[in-house]
């Protein structure tokens, strides 16, 4: 029912030169059974729109503003993005939290502002190490996805989820396949609460995913794909996971 989704998330990595050749790798490796994604830096989206426009790879950003246009130096609007041709933006990434203090509200504005211009919001959220040693993984989870629900009403329908642990992020440390599928439930049944067309959403998974562990969690009964980081850079990786 719901088909696989597998975005890369490059972060802040890649050239021009770089892009050109992993792109080029990626597209002779294609096609996939899931769709796949790639979030590339905002620089990168002109070449990534040149060399993927007509094949099964769609791009995306990882992050864009709040706001609609305006006096907010070194911000990227959701509709530059999707003027580039974008089809998804990662939004609320672990790494915008801590490092760019976003809340869960401004995470929630910025996957408001993606819908409104026909993007597709990959809504992450995620527990640190500290809040699942106390036990606070369900309340953490559900607390940031509430505030996404709260502002978008039933066009969450429209947005994909990301659990990413912030633990297992970069680490090499993953979530064990029945630690995912549990906050995967959860967060199903906080969507089901919220639109009737929870089921058909894609909830990822992300958090050190490779080419040996994607399987066992793709085959999870809530896990529809991953966000994966550091695999992403490799295409072999990368199209070993997308075929997993
Ligand atoms: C990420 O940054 O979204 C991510 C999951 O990274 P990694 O796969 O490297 O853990």
């Amino acid at each position: 029912m719901r088909k696989t989704l597998v975005v890369g998330n490059w972060k802040m990595n890649g050239t021009r030169a770089f892009a050109a050749g992993l792109l080029s790798e990626l597209k002779a490796l294609s096609p996939w059974a899931a769709d796949v994604a790639v979030c590339v830096p905002h620089p990168l989206l002109a070449d990534a729109a040149q060399q993927l426009q007509g094949t099964v790879l769609a791009w995306g950003g990882q992050d864009c503003s709040v706001h609609a246009a305006g006096a907010y130096t070194g911000e990227v609007s959701a509709a530059m993005l999707a003027d580039w041709g974008c089809r998804y933006v990662i939004v609320g990434h672990s790494e915008r939290r801590a490092y760019h203090a976003e809340s869960d509200e401004t995470v929630a504005r910025k996957a408001q502002a993606a819908l409104a211009q026909g993007l597709t919001p990959i809504v992450c959220v995620g527990e640190t190490l500290a809040e699942r040693e106390a036990a606070q993984t369900d309340a953490v989870v559900t607390r940031q996805l509430a505030a996404v629900i709260a502002l978008l009403g039933e066009r969450i329908q429209d947005v994909v989820v990301a659990y990413e642990p912030v633990w297992a992020i970069g680490t090499g440390l993953t979530a064990t396949p029945a630690q995912a599928q549990a906050v995967h439930a959860l967060l199903r049944a906080q969507l089901a609460a919220a639109t009737p067309a929870a089921a058909s959403m894609r909830l990822l998974y992300g958090g050190s995913v490779k080419p040996d562990n994607a399987a066992e969690l793709f085959a999870q009964a809530d896990i529809d794909g991953g966000l994966i980081g550091g695999a992403a850079l490799k295409a072999a990786d990368f199209d070993a996971i997308c075929r997993a």
